[in-house]
């Protein structure tokens, strides 16, 4: 039995908003979508890892056009700098497929597929809450409305999750990612970089921490070439640094083999960003009418590659519950029951990678294969990642 007639509101027009009321209309509901920004948000061209099996669910179900362009990688290699030199040593090699997205054109393919919602820019929500009649009430400066579902799809600083989970706020980790993208062309003194590039994703590993290297789509044309370099690197930055883009530069140009520190160093040409790592989930991903969704229900460290792609879950689990319950709120309840726990998993797995990959990191210098392999299975203690297939499993 399904749900019918159904009003839902969605807080926030990103990649979980947009998610979410795709789930909403596909499961025949009239939804509107509210978005506090008025600007582009396709324009935020960051990369985005996701599993290719949940790409080809999300493709065949419509949620993404297969137009959409994606620069997918097979395999990680492990690099660090060569003892007493400037050159790259490969250590590993793992077998890690991801799909690699431009976070920008991820957003409009599903902003796309959301077309048949109400979409409301420029319009923040003031309050959430529940109004006399048991449903769910949306303020903004335009006025009240009031919905049978009221989805919080509005990121790490959620208004919505104040109502299931009051006073609850990130927990700080205690170190910073440095995330950038370049174009191809600033890689052209580099031609070993790039060639590991095109069919592999990097891990960059220094004292103190690692950086993670892509490629991903840039979506002005099509063809191999089509292609930004992505980056996050993770450190602790030694106290509060007047100029952080400078102390990433710093390190890379200390513990960097000499062609990707100076790939690092191309700050002119790069679109970067810095921000502290922290992490939280809801105790409650739904209690009816609200529900949680994306970085709203639960934020993770970003070394599982897995915020995107749970919001991405999270709008196939809701869909589903909405198509199989007789009643809203048991729809809702089904989603808290199967997203409530999945968000402190991935939390509890994110703490893990941060603990082993920056907080406690290895001498890298003295691992091999075997060691990195061994490391990774350690690490994950049974835990499931998509980018560890093999590692993760004995
Ligand atoms: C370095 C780094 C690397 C990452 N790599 C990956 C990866 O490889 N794979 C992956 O899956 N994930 C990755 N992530 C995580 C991913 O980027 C996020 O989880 C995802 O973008 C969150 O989407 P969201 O829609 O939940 O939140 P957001 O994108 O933060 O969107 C929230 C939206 O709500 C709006 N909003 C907020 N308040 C209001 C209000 N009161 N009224 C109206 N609108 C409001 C905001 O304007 C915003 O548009 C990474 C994150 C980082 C930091």
């Amino acid at each position: 039995m399904a749900v019918t007639g159904l009003r839902m509101g969605v807080v926030g027009g990103s990649i979980a908003g947009c998610a979410m009321a795709v789930a909403g209309i596909r499961a025949g509901a009239d939804v509107t979508v509210y978005e506090r920004s008025a600007g582009a948000l396709q324009d935020r061209g960051l990369g985005i890892a996701i599993p290719p099996a949940l790409h080809e669910r999300l493709v065949a179900t419509g949620y993404l056009g297969a137009a959409m362009p994606t620069a997918p990688a097979a395999t990680r290699v492990w690099l660090t700098r060569a003892p007493g030199g400037g050159s790259a040593r490969e250590f590993a090699r793992q077998p890690s497929a991801i799909t690699a997205c431009n976070w920008g054109l991820l957003w409009q393919a599903l902003r796309t597929a959301a077309a048949g919602a109400r979409h409301h820019r420029g319009r923040p929500v003031t309050s959430v809450g529940r109004a006399p009649s048991g449903r769910a009430a949306v303020r903004t400066a335009q006025g009240e409305e009031t919905y049978d579902v009221v989805v919080g799809a509005d990121g790490h600083r959620s208004l919505t999750r104040q109502v299931l989970a009051p006073g609850l706020r990130p927990t700080p980790a205690g170190y910073t990612v440095w995330r950038g993208t370049l174009p191809l062309s600033a890689l052209a003194d580099h031609p070993r970089p790039l060639e590991l590039l095109r069919g592999a994703w990097v891990t960059l590993g220094f004292p103190g921490g690692h950086g993670i290297f892509y490629l991903i789509p840039r979506g002005d044309g099509s063809g191999p070439d089509d292609r930004l370099l992505a980056y996050a690197i993770y450190a602790t930055p030694p106290g509060r640094t007047p100029d952080e883009a400078g102390y990433v530069r710093h390190l890379a140009e200390e513990h960097f083999p000499d062609a990707w520190a100076d790939i690092v160093a191309r700050g002119e040409y790069a679109a970067t960003t810095c921000h502290p790592v922290a992490d939280l989930h809801a105790p409650l991903a739904a209690d009816p009418p609200f529900l949680l969704a994306g970085d709203a229900a639960g934020v993770t460290r970003p070394h599982t590659a897995s915020g995107a792609v749970k919001a991405l879950q999270d709008a196939l689990c809701l869909e589903e519950a909405l198509r199989s319950s007789p009643s809203a709120a048991d729809a809702l309840r089904h989603y808290a029951r199967e997203r409530t726990p999945e968000a402190a998993r991935l939390v509890e797995l994110g703490r893990r990678l941060g603990r082993a990959q920056v907080e406690r990191a290895p001498d890298w210098a003295a691992m091999d294969q075997r060691a990195v392999d061994a490391w990774c299975r350690a690490t994950l203690a049974g835990a499931s990642s998509y980018l560890y297939t093999e590692a993760g499993t004995d």
